[in-house]
C-alpha cells in the first residue's frame, strides 16, 4: 500500500483539519508527499493558517475535486460533508464515530453514489484484537466478558466506536443474546450473559481497549493500546489510497486492513 511518495501522489481534502486527528492526517500526508487540496475546520481563521472555514467545504470540494476527502469531525458534520462530497462525486474516508442509526443510514446510502469507507478504528492492531476476541469467546463460551476502554478527556462519544465494533463481534460469536450493561452502580449484581462496558476519560490517553474473559479460576485479558494518533492517520491514508481505486459502494476498514503492511514511516 501507499507508504511513500509516488509518481502520482494522492490528493486529499481534509475536514476537521485543526482537530487532533485532522492535524495528524495533514502531517502524515505531507510526510508521504501527498497533496492537500484543501483543509477546513468549523472555527477556522484563514488569516492564521491555511485552514478554511467549514462553510466553504461545498464549494471547495466541487472546485478542487480531490481524489478522496478524509473526515475526522463529528457525526452531524460528517453527514453534511458526505452529502456534499457525493454531490461532487468525490470519495470519502471517515473515521468519525458516535453516529446514531439515522446518521449511519445516511452514510451507508452515500455508498450508492460514491465509494465511501467508514472506520471506527484505523489501527491494524485493533482489527487483530477483534479477531483474537472472537476466537477467545468461541473457545470460552461460558466465561464472563467485560470491556473497558480509556480515552483522552476531550472525547465526545461513549462507549467508543471501537468498543461497539468489538461488542458487535462478541455478540455475533455467541449463540445466546447478550445484554450490554454500561457501568454499574448501586444494587447491580452481574447477570449471566451480561457484558459490562466501561468508559474511562482521562488526560491525553490516545486510546486503549481491554476485553476481559473470566472463568472461576482463570482470566484472559486482551488489550490494544494506541501509542500515537499517527497510527490512525496512517491507516486512514492507506484506506484512502485503496478507496480511490474502488467502485461506488460502502466499505469498512476491515475490507482493506488485511492488505496493509507497516511501512515504519512513524519511527
Ligand atoms: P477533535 O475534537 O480534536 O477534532 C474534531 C475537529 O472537527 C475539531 O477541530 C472541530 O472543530 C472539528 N469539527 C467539529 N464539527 C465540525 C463541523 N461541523 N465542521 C467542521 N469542523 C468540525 O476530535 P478528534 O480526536 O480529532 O476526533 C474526531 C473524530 O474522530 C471523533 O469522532 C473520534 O472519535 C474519531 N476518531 C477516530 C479514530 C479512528 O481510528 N477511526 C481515531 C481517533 C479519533
Amino acid at each position: 500500500m501507499s507508504g511513500g511518495p509516488t509518481a502520482d501522489p494522492l490528493e486529499i481534502g481534509v475536514t476537521g483539519a485543526s482537530g487532533r486527528m485532522g492535524q495528524e492526517v495533514r502531517d502524515v500526508a505531507t510526510e508521504r508527499g501527498m497533496e492537500i487540496a484543501f483543509a477546513v475546520n468549523r472555527d477556522a481563521d484563514p488569516q492564521l493558517d491555511d485552514v478554511e472555514p467549514a462553510r466553504r467545504f461545498e464549494r471547495l470540494v466541487k472546485e478542487t475535486r480531490p481524489d478522496v476527502v478524509i473526515d475526522f469531525t463529528g457525526p452531524e458534520s460528517c453527514v453534511e460533508y458526505v452529502t456534499d462530497a457525493a454531490e461532487a462525486e468525490v470519495p470519502v474516508v471517515t473515521g468519525t464515530t458516535g453516529f446514531n442509526a439515522e446518521q449511519l443510514e445516511a452514510i451507508k446510502a452515500a455508498g450508492e453514489r460514491i465509494p465511501i469507507l467508514l472506520g471506527a478504528n484505523f489501527a491494524r492492531g485493533v482489527q487483530a484484537l477483534i479477531d483474537a476476541v472472537e476466537s477467545a469467546v468461541n473457545a470460552l463460551p461460558e466465561y464472563d466478558v467485560e470491556l473497558t476502554e480509556t480515552h483522552h478527556n476531550g472525547k465526545r462519544d461513549a462507549p467508543s466506536g471501537t468498543a461497539s465494533l468489538v461488542l458487535d463481534r462478541i455478540e455475533a460469536a455467541r449463540d445466546v443474546p447478550s445484554d450490554r450493561v454500561y457501568g454499574r452502580v448501586g444494587d447491580a449484581k452481574r447477570e449471566t450473559g451480561e457484558i459490562g462496558v466501561h468508559a474511562r476519560r482521562a488526560g491525553d490517553v490516545t486510546g486503549e481497549h481491554e476485553v476481559l474473559l473470566a472463568g472461576n479460576r482463570e482470566t484472559v485479558s486482551l488489550t490494544h493500546r494506541a501509542g500515537s494518533r499517527s497510527v490512525f492517520a496512517e491507516g486512514a491514508l492507506d484506506a484512502a489510497g485503496w478507496l480511490e481505486t474502488q467502485p461506488t459502494g460502502f466499505y469498512r476498514f476491515a475490507d482493506v486492513a488485511s492488505q496493509l503492511t507497516d511501512t515504519g514511516d512513524d519511527q
